[in-house]
């Protein structure tokens, strides 16, 4: 089975990632790459977790420094300086789950490549015991935190609104709200006391999970509201009047602000950007941060991100930093009300679901679907599972990568004409998976 999704390691924490586990990536990590920072998100299996990791690397005489508690976005920066870094954390997963994710010295995470070859030496056992005198050093380090916030505070100025940020009781409870204080923002901070048992709401930063964010920046009139996931490589906001702005969203406001050279977005993504930015290369990748990140070195693109909230600016760093977009969001606020840069930015209706499958059936339904899709549009990218592209509307399918479901994602000028799109592309899956 493979080990390594598109965001590293994820599942139920001492059942799927154990300890054992982690001691061998460890080992592996620590073969390969030698000097390692290791952080984690508050989760409550985090330190048993981060310590057979460390332990790994330290038996094959790598070096360890321990950052602590930290944001992905602090950890993929602090890495810089250091063979990699690696952050035990499940992102916006809840609090039963796990996981850990690699990342590059430039704050790229690791690449397909890179974690298949790990995979390769962890099936192999490849590495070697060190003598007792040749085990590895272990350091600590409590500046990364401090380091990630002045990045910040060099790349967007003072800023004077009353801003709301939530936390989830993750990782960015040490990074936002402080940060957007420094700026001269007056904030008022939700669920930013780290609880691996994460009580304030689930990590996922979706909609239905901010509706205390929604009213806390009514109550207070506040002029935005900022909210997390779990490890805070994800940003999401809410305007002046309590709206929910969503990462699709975002992603245009910041395509808009910031694109010039080339714009990078997967596959999932609207087709409003190749009409809001004439004139600028739209580049489009397979769902996941690091496909983003890879593509925007790749085409010497100046942003790049996903509809689900995470955003590369890579004149800072290659790693999606939820903080620092929440930053610089604040900086275009601080301008224009929220409201009007997301009325600025053209949105198209959207409709999505998805149908469950039987996954003993995964491989003959790959090869049917791709059939069956291949007959419905002339024009069909493969990148990601299937993008249909019909002129005026597109519709996607995709095999989940974390759940056994199809899901099928249509986007047209008219709600009429996605709807359209859409009933006819799920009609079709439906009719391979019955
Ligand atoms: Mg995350």
């Amino acid at each position: 089975m493979k080990l390594f999704g598109s965001s590293g390691i994820r599942g139920l924490a001492n059942v799927d990632v154990t300890p054992e586990l982690l001691l061998d990536l460890g080992r592996t990590v620590g073969t390969e790459y030698r000097e390692v920072v290791v952080g984690r998100d508050p989760r409550i299996s985090g330190p048993m977790l981060a310590a057979a990791f460390q332990s790994g690397v330290l038996s094959v005489g790598g070096s360890v420094c321990d950052a602590g508690l930290v944001s992905t976005p602090t950890l993929a920066r602090g890495a810089s300086g250091y063979g990699c870094g690696a952050v035990i954390t499940a992102s916006h997963n809840p609090g039963e789950y796990n996981g850990i994710k690699l990342w590059n010295p430039d704050g790229m995470a690791f690449t397909e490549e890179q974690q298949a070859a790990i995979e390769e030496r962890l099936a192999a056992r490849d590495w070697t015991p060190a003598a007792w005198q040749e085990t590895g050093r272990a350091t600590t380090r409590g500046d990364h935190v401090e380091r990630h916030l002045e990045s910040i505070l060099r790349a967007e100025g003072s800023a004077e609104l009353r801003v709301v940020v939530d936390c989830a009781c993750g990782a960015t409870g040490n990074v936002t709200p402080y940060v957007l204080r420094e700026m001269g923002c007056r904030v008022t901070a939700l669920n930013a006391q780290m609880d691996g048992h994460f009580p304030g709401r689930d990590p996922e930063p979706t909609e239905e999970n901010l509706t205390a964010l929604t009213r806390a920046v009514q109550a207070l009139e506040a002029d935005l509201g900022i909210a997390h996931d779990g490890d805070g490589d994800r940003m999401v906001a809410v305007d002046a009047k309590g709206a929910f702005v969503g990462g699709d969203r975002l992603l245009a406001i910041f395509a808009r602000e910031r694109a010039r050279k080339g714009l990078v977005v997967p596959v999932d993504a609207s087709m409003a950007f190749e009409d809001m930015l004439p004139g600028v290369p739209v580049y489009r990748t397979r769902v996941g941060d690091v496909f983003v990140a890879q593509e925007i070195k790749r085409r010497g693109a100046d942003f790049g991100g996903e509809p689900s909230g995470t955003f590369i600016f890579p004149d800072e760093t290659m790693c999606p930093d939820g903080p620092l977009a929440a930053a610089l969001l604040v900086g275009l606020v601080k301008e224009t009300p929220l409201k009007q840069l997301v009325d600025a930015a053209p949105a198209y209706p959207v409709v999505r679901g998805s149908l469950p499958f039987e996954p003993a059936r995964k491989a003959t339904l790959l090869a049917s679907v791709g059939e069956t899709m291949a007959a419905l549009a002339h024009d069909v990218m493969t990148l990601d599972g299937w993008r249909l592209s019909f002129g005026d509307g597109w519709a996607l399918v995709r095999f989940s990568g974390t759940e056994p479901r199809i899901r099928v994602t249509a986007e047209a000028r008219t709600v009429a004409r996605a709807k359209e799109l859409y009933d006819n592309v799920y009609a079709a899956v439906k009719g391979v998976v019955a």
